[in-house]
């Protein structure tokens, strides 16, 4: 996915754990999908993909589930419930790294307000701005 070019550091960690989580994810539940990640999923994974990319904490980003920001529409937010709730556990076997980095972020304390114009999106905007 070209699109991954996009994030880098933390937020591409972040994006590759979501990544990994919808794979487990759709392979369960979606077992008729000629693919997985099916389409549906797939349209998921851009979804949090965009997300992470305008997510205003930036490289700072806190866990979703610790953050006062609330940035994913309602049924996307529960969508993504669903496969941490089912894909959270399960990532312990295939993913090792990734499952117990993820643990141990849920462990940082929430952050206070975002800092101004940090965001990937932001960030990556105002350098292409500059040439
Ligand atoms: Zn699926």
């Amino acid at each position: 996915m070209a699109f991954e070019q996009l994030l880098s550091g933390k937020l591409l960690r972040e994006f590759e754990t979501i990544s990994a989580m919808v794979k487990i994810y759709c392979k369960a539940h979606h077992k008729d999908a000629s693919a997985h990640p099916c389409v549906e999923c797939d349209d998921f994974i851009e979804y949090a993909h965009t997300r992470l990319d305008r997510c205003p904490y930036g490289q700072e980003k806190p866990t979703c589930n610790k953050c006062p920001v609330h940035c994913y529409k309602p049924h996307m937010k529960a969508k993504a419930r669903e496969i941490m709730i089912f894909a959270g556990p399960r990532m312990l076997l295939p993913h090792p790294i990734m499952a117990i980095r993820h643990l141990m972020s849920e462990r940082k304390p929430a952050q206070g307000k975002p800092p101004k114009a940090h965001s990937n999106r932001h960030q990556r905007i105002s350098i292409s701005n500059q040439d």
